[in-house]
């Protein structure tokens, strides 16, 4: 599962769509059918990338992406269920809209994504002024769903796709630039963990083609992006059910030998597919990140068995430890769950146990909810509420203060940072250090897509503050 950070509308840096360019169009008056569409994007960078590719096929059919909702003509949400929280958002989402679509007969809604997924024409019958459904394999259709829902059909799109013609569900965006951008190389997932719904909403694992994937990477990077980001629910087992296809250390053996890139990334990965070639990985690839997200979810075998997780608490620290000696200095972060069932006192203790020998630099952390569907919904769901919130309070303190300890760590050293744009505040520029650490700092514009090097002066919770030293290596 990927963490669940919610995202509110479409990153438009990462995506490279501009808001100002669109009214101005507008203002103008240059094309008379363009409209305007506002994304509200819950959960994962999965989903996110998701927004993007919805941004690039309605933009071919006149829809140019807008940050107010109270202008747009069609109001997306693409929606994730992995969490009661996030799925709760939804439906208030959709009731705020309710008035704008009151005050505008002629505003489309759709939902797409988990919740619709799971819903399908449910929803549309829940929600009577939705036009729009569409499933996690059927953003393909969106286009021709928005023609017919302003023709006033309403719609629900959630049929699975198998096989190779799934493969279609990847399509190719248009190459915009910007320095770094996320690049899906599979879909769906075979583990089905007891508490997770993704293998139920995504699907069967499906790999890209390796082919189509070097293809729009070296398209990004001829547009000037310099860091890719490859994403996947479980991105350690891309390759393994296609014939002929590489694995996933052979693909990013692959996207390493790619002019103009400069940094690879990769999310998610789950501790029992980190294998030995892709360990080696991290020892011989210099444009690999010193980064890996490995959620554990738990430190207690008991828990993760009943969680389905497929290794124990020795294994996970094994690779751990492998992935150190292949990186030294390789920044760790993860997940957690709180309060699945069964949880004891000691197996939680467990867990803040886990967090101290392996020393996150962050981790996401969610008190457990049931999941209709998902086996652990047959457990008994026997944490009590204010147990949780209990313990996931003292995770998350635990974890702050690992966190500002390892930030302070920084302080004195010099980074190489990758600069990715302009601060909102104070005009300065902003970018992460190999090991995925935010650092601010005084410099020139012209210096975003470049290489710098930054003594660090001071550190925060969730960032660095820096002196620019100079050119980086690359
Ligand atoms: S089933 Fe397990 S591995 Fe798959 S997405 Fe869910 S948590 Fe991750």
């Amino acid at each position: 599962m990927m963490n669940a950070r919610e995202v509110k509308a479409v990153d438009l840096r990462r995506s490279n769509c501009v808001e100002s360019n669109d009214s101005t169009h507008r203002r103008r008056g240059t094309v008379a059918s363009e409209k305007l569409l506002y994304v509200e994007t819950f959960g994962c960078q999965m989903n996110v990338n998701d927004s993007e590719k919805i941004v690039a096929l309605l933009r071919k059919v006149g829809y140019h992406p807008t940050q107010d909702s109270s202008r747009a003509d069609l109001i997306i949400l693409n929606t994730c269920s992995v969490r009661e929280k996030p799925e709760q958002k939804v439906y208030s989402s959709l009731c705020r809209y309710k008035g704008l679509k009151n005050r505008n007969r002629r505003l489309l809604l759709a939902v797409g994504g988990c919740v619709a997924q799971q819903e399908g024409e449910r929803l549309l019958e829940k929600v009577p002024y939705l036009d729009i459904v569409f499933g996690t394999h059927n953003l393909h259709l969106l286009p021709e769903m928005v023609r017919q829902a302003e023709d006033g059909t309403r719609r629900a799109e959630v049929g699975f796709i198998d096989g190779d013609a799934r493969l279609d569900l990847f399509p190719v965006e248009d190459a915009a630039g910007g320095v770094s951008r996320f690049v899906t190389i599979m879909q769906g997932c075979d583990n089905f963990c007891s508490y997770c719904i993704v293998p139920y909403v995504r699907g069967r694992e499906v790999s890209r083609r390796s082919v189509e994937i070097v293809q729009e990477i070296g398209e990004l990077a001829a547009k000037g992006v310099k860091e890719v980001t490859l994403l996947g629910q479980n991105v350690n087992s891309y390759g393994l059910k296609s014939a002929g296809e590489p694995d996933f250390a052979g693909l990013l053996r692959q996207v390493a030998t790619i002019p103009g890139i400069e940094r690879i990334r990769f999310t998610t990965s789950h501790p029992k597919d980190i294998s030995p070639p892709l360990i080696a990985c991290f020892a011989e690839l210099p444009t690999l990140c010193s980064h890996i997200h490995l959620p554990a979810q738990s430190g207690s075998d008991a828990v993760l068995a009943r969680m389905g997780r497929g290794y124990t608490r020795d294994e996970y620290l094994q690779k751990v430890a492998a992935l150190r000696a292949a990186r030294p200095g390789i920044q760790i972060t993860g997940d957690m769950i709180v309060g699945f069932p069964g949880e004891s006192e000691a197996d939680f203790r467990d867990t803040l146990s886990l967090m101290d020998v392996v020393g996150y630099a962050d981790l996401f952390s969610f008190k457990y909810s049931v999941r209709p569907g998902t086996s652990a919904a047959g457990f008994a769901d026997d944490v009590d509420g204010a147990v949780k919130q209990e313990r996931l309070a003292r995770l998350q303190e635990l974890q702050r203060r690992m966190t500002l300890e390892a930030n302070k760590g920084f302080v004195g050293s010099v980074q190489e940072v990758l600069v990715e744009g302009v601060s909102k505040r104070g005009g300065q520029l902003f970018g992460r250090t190999c090991g995925n650490r935010v650092v601010n700092f005084a410099g020139d514009p012209t210096l975003v897509g470049c290489s710098v090097r930054v003594e660090i002066t001071r550190a925060f919770q969730n960032s660095l503050l820096g002196e620019i030293r100079g050119r980086g290596t690359r």
